[in-house]
């Protein structure tokens, strides 16, 4: 009986207007299944000051989702600090035939990889390759990337 009266809410919307909703449940979902299977979740303690506060952290490779047990915005940046920054190391090819590892000097944020790869992908290097010697850089973003190894 129950069941009968569910479809009979149902049946007051056109066959169109059911696909609709169907469609945006379906959408819904697959949403936030999405969002549940990139979701990370992480905890550690704030060194923005003496107070080390003890974060726990929801976050995604794009963004901090939630900080929770910080008493200042501090807390907030150091997270995003942590987990959104990482250090491109990569392997590039030289005219001789051999590779040189190169790495960024600094952690990068993880929206700036692919472009920075990207990037390293087209070049080639010279040899005699010299640890530390500037590889590529940009100077919009201050991203840097030197040699990680010699390589005569
Ligand atoms: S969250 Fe704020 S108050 Fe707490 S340790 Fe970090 S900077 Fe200090």
């Amino acid at each position: 009986m129950e069941r009968m009266e569910i479809i009979g809410t149902v049946s007051i919307f056109t066959c169109q207007e059911k696909q609709s909703i169907i469609g945006q449940i379906t959408k819904m979902i697959l949403r936030k299944e999405k969002m549940m299977a990139t979701q990370k979740y992480t905890q550690f303690p704030c060194q923005g000051c003496g107070n080390r506060c003890f974060l726990e952290i929801q976050y995604d490779t794009n963004a901090i989702q939630s900080v929770k047990g910080n008493r200042c915005d501090g807390g907030k940046r150091y997270a995003a600090q942590q987990l959104l920054r990482d250090k491109i190391s990569v392997c590039l090819p030289t005219i001789d035939g051999r590779q040189a590892r190169v790495v960024s000097t600094e952690p990068i944020p993880l929206q700036y990889h692919t472009a920075c790869l990207e990037q390293l992908a087209q070049l080639v290097l010279e040899t005699p390759v010299c640890k530390g010697e500037t590889i590529w850089e940009d100077w919009k973003t201050g991203i840097c990337v030197v040699a990680d190894e010699n390589l005569f």
